[in-house]
């Protein structure tokens, strides 16, 4: 097997240090429901207002994107946190 090179290792260390989070743009959210029904993770869901927003837990999103591409509001932002700001 393959060793991964050095720098190969830090970049997928580097990505390690990183959590997405899809954040709504609760102005433009029109509760339509596509991003609760496509993302793969089950993390989206509508709040006591009827906006969509990524539930809060401690499970990373993926920061998969499907959710941004897929609203069609363009209501749905990604924000890269860091695990050690
Ligand atoms: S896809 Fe966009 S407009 Fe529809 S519920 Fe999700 S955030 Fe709101
Ligand atoms: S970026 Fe992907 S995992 Fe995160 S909330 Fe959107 S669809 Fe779900």
């Amino acid at each position: 097997m393959h060793k991964a090179s050095k720098n190969l290792q830090e970049k997928i260390q580097e990505l390690s240090q990183i959590i997405y989070r899809a954040a709504t743009i609760l102005s433009k959210c029109k509760s339509c429901g596509t991003c609760i029904k496509y993302c793969p993770l089950n993390l989206r869901e509508f709040n006591k207002d009827g906006k969509a927003v990524t539930v809060n837990t401690t499970i990373s999103c993926g920061g998969c994107t499907v959710c941004y591409h897929r609203c069609p509001e363009l209501a749905i932002q990604l924000i890269k946190l860091s695990k050690n700001p």
